[in-house]
């Protein structure tokens, strides 16, 4: 359409007659795809508090109705069954764009459907904001930096990424994700936000995903041996969900189209992790080491400078105070009594 190659194109054409809407209250429909999920349903209670109208669309892959049971006869609230890899029209004003599995079990074990997720989904979703005009936020992943060789990451380093590897459907998926989006703003004058999530935790994780914190406090809980995959040494930096929130709706509501990290600059290691955990959930806890899996990243820790400066972010709660909440989450899904250990 003769735009310039790498300069944002002009804005889409008239705004629907439906978007006076947020002019008049400053309420925005909002959809949120992934809402059934364990970062999507905190966002979603945190946008429902806020007092917008939001439509979550899910194909319960690994998420579930219960994470939404609170909104569900709200009638600003709609749940939608669909796979994003369909096309999908609604009208809204906003997208947040998080479905796509994020546990390691969870996305190998159909990669051809994740990478179909990421590429398909991505591309249905930045569709659907070009006709209706809204803005997109893209939850993509420190997995893009792959086993990184640059530490800390920041948002100008490339990553070091196998691309035919059995993460690859995931790591290689959120990049091409991440080029969609911006494709289609410099294209189509789309308006995007991308958040590189680092490893995030808290309540309504699914308890039997394999990551590490989960399997971790459900472990303890459980009274089994926390499953430390050597070497132990790996390093990985934990955001409470609370924290990761707030970063995602402050990376939507500002200028910037990132790509921006999210995530608490605090490194552990796997093993110091374990540690922690005996401390603040289970002092009777004990751990045994195990074989790791097939490229996994060393070391892992975000640069959040950039989303001090420009989004006036940073993470608030520490790990010793967001396990806990997390543990009590865990101990009622699991039906174990738990007292918040003082030790
Ligand atoms: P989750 O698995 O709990 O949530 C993902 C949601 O997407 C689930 O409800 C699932 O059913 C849904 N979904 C999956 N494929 C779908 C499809 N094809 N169509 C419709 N729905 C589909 O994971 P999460 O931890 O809440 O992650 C949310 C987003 O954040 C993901 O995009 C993930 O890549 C990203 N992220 C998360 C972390 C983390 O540590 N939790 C880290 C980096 C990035
Ligand atoms: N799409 C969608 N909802 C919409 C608009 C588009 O799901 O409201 C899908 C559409 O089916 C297509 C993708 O988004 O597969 C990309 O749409 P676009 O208009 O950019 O490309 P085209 O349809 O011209 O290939
Ligand atoms: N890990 C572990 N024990 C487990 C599960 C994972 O020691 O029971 C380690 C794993 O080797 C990796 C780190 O924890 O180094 C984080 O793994 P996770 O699957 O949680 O996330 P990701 O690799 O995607 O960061």
């Amino acid at each position: 359409n003769g735009s310039v190659p790498g300069s944002p194109a002009k804005p889409p054409p008239s705004p629907s007659p439906l978007r006076t809407s947020k002019l008049v209250k400053n309420k925005l429909r909002v959809l949120v795809t992934g809402g059934a999920g364990f970062v999507g349903s905190h966002l979603v209670d945190r946008l429902m508090k806020a007092g917008h109208s939001v439509i979550v669309v899910d194909n319960y892959f690994t998420g579930t109705k219960s994470n939404l049971k609170q909104w569900l006869n709200h009638p600003d609230f709609e749940l939608i069954r669909h796979d994003v890899v369909d096309p999908l029209l609604v009208e809204v004003d906003q997208i947040y764009h998080l479905a796509c599995p994020a546990s390691p079990i969870f996305y190998k074990h159909n990669p051809v459907k994740t990478i179909k997720t990421n590429v398909m989904g991505t591309l249905n979703m930045l569709g659907l904001a070009k006709r209706v005009g809204a803005r997109i936020l893209l939850t993509s992943t420190s997995e893009v930096y792959g086993d990184p060789l640059v530490h800390p990451q920041t948002e100008e380093y490339w990553g070091n990424v196998n691309p035919i590897g059995v993460r690859s459907c995931y790591d290689e998926g959120k990049r091409v994700a991440e080029t969609l989006m911006f494709d289609y703003h410099r294209q189509h004058g789309v308006e995007i936000r991308i958040a590189r999530i680092f490893n995030t935790y808290g309540p309504r994780m699914n308890i039997d995903d394999g990551r590490v914190v989960s399997n971790f406090v459900a472990q303890a809980l459980r009274g089994e041996e926390m499953t430390v995959q050597l070497p132990g040494t790996q390093t990985r930096s934990f955001c409470y969900v609370s924290d990761l929130v707030d970063g995602l709706i402050r990376l939507m509501e500002g200028e910037n189209t990132g790509p921006i990290n999210i995530g608490n600059p605090n490194e552990f290691t796997m093993l110091e992790l374990a540690e922690t955990v005996k401390q603040v959930v289970s002092p009777s806890a004990s751990f045994k080491t195990v074989p790791n899996t097939p490229d996994d990243p060393k070391q892992r820790k975000p640069d959040i400078t950039k989303a001090k400066n420009l989004l006036g972010w940073e993470p608030k709660v520490l790990l010793k105070d967001g396990l806990p909440l997390m543990a009590k989450d865990f101990a009622e899904r699991l039906d174990i009594s738990y007292e918040p250990s003082t030790a």
